[in-house]
């Protein structure tokens, strides 16, 4: 039987793909480091997990909650969203999904008509095309000519067209670590707004935030933004709880109530033990989160100059939040002899025992994304063996 066209069009996320490939390799028994995950490598807090255990417990487990999550969970989001950026949303104007990439397809399922546009700044994140092609629309990658990867107004402007429907921005970026600044975001705010398109908001890596930057929310430059733009987060990174599965929406209450019916139909609400485990995250002390925090920023500061370093690596700008650092290596291929960057993946992996992910899944075929979501031990690890790769090849 054939599959539908929309399905036909999407790819397995990359991302995921050399995560189960490295994984198999590592039940096979060989020693692979793993530089492909986009997880926290951290045990989710004792206080999360105790909220859980109390949830279960107490039989909290045996109803469907309200399909955009309990109220209390929505106030507990409120109230996080506002302590971070100053901006207060009603409960109304607030879905919980499971996870943020559940709520980035619920949001390109309610707002796309088949051929809208949906803008992305190259690199972006590997699921966003995917799910505007799931939704009919037809993702642009745009190409970025600001510094680090950033786009600018000018790049939006060519890009844009009269199927333009929406833009994703992505700060801190994955995976490139880049953080727009308050004018920057600015900037762009007031140009998706005069243009009529919706701003998207990623916001999932806001509190891994280095070295002193600062991380600044759209939704906190004006009002007028803040009405056009759908504000996405949720708590995987922040506080190690990807398998938990919950993400968050805040924005216009018309949208959200539309992926409220939307998801009344798919998932109904996320797990409800999951709810109560987020609601003692976001009321609870935020020190194991910082404590985490202060660890990424450690092995930043340490992987940096050791992956600049290597031969025909290029990395200019240093990432100031996220987990990823996000070379050019085409000069690197090129050395060890490979035509593509998905060759020289390969080779790494099963020659060298280096998980990394080739760049064209973020529109960027000549670079490769690198996590840092390990241990210093691992990561001093995959420098040598890279090193040693490039060295034996070169
Ligand atoms: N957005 C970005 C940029 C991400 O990197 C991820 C996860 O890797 C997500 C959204 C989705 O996060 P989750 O579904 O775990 O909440």
């Amino acid at each position: 039987m054939a599959l539908s066209k929309n399905v036909m069009k999407v790819q397995p996320s990359a991302t995921l793909a050399m995560s189960a490939k490295t994984k198999a390799l590592i039940a096979k028994g060989v020693d692979v480091v793993n530089l492909s995950i986009g997880e926290p490598d951290f045990v989710t807090p004792e206080y999360i997990q105790e909220a859980a255990i109390e949830a279960i417990r107490s039989g909290k487990t045996s109803f469907y909650t309200a399909a955009g999550g309990l109220p209390e969970l929505k106030t507990a989001i409120s109230q996080r969203i506002e302590a971070e950026t100053g901006v207060h949303y009603d409960n109304k104007q607030i879905i919980a999904t499971t996870g943020a990439k559940f709520a980035l397809y619920l949001i390109f399922q309610v707002i796309l008509n088949p051929g809208d546009e949906v803008l992305l700044p190259a690199p972006f994140w590997v699921s966003y095309a995917e799910q505007v092609n799931l939704a009919s629309g037809r993702p642009l990658a745009v190409k970025t000519t600001g510094a680090g990867h950033k786009v600018t107004v000018e790049d939006l402007e060519k890009a844009r067209s009269p199927r333009t429907k929406a833009l994703v921005l992505n700060s801190p970026q994955n995976p490139s670590g880049l953080i727009y600044t308050a004018e920057e975001l600015t900037a762009i705010g007031n140009w998706a707004v005069s243009h009529d398109v919706l701003v998207i908001s990623d916001e999932i890596y806001s509190n891994l935030v280095y070295n002193g930057n600062q991380f600044v929310s759209v939704v906190s430059l004006s009002e007028a933004i803040r009405k056009n733009t759908l504000l996405v987060t949720g708590v995987s990174k922040t506080y190690a709880m990807t398998g938990w599965r919950m993400g968050y929406v805040l924005g216009n209450p018309a949208i959200i109530k539309a992926m409220t019916t939307v998801a009344s139909h798919a998932t109904g609400n996320p797990t409800a033990v999951t709810q109560y485990a987020t609601i003692a995250a976001l009321n609870g002390s935020q020190a194991d989160a910082e404590k985490m925090r202060q660890a990424f920023e450690h092995r930043l500061n340490y992987l940096f100059p050791k992956i600049q370093s290597l031969p025909g690596f290029e990395l200019d700008e240093k990432p100031q939040g996220a987990f990823y650092l996000f070379p050019n290596v085409k000069r690197a291929v090129e050395l060890c002899g490979y035509s593509t960057t998905e060759a020289f993946v390969e080779a790494l992996l099963e020659e060298a025992y280096v998980a990394v992910v080739p760049g064209r899944a973020f529109g960027q075929p000549d670079h490769i994304r690198i996590s840092y979501a390990n241990d210093l031990d691992s990561l001093t690890q995959a420098y040598q063996r890279i090193a040693d790769f490039i060295q034996t090849k070169g």
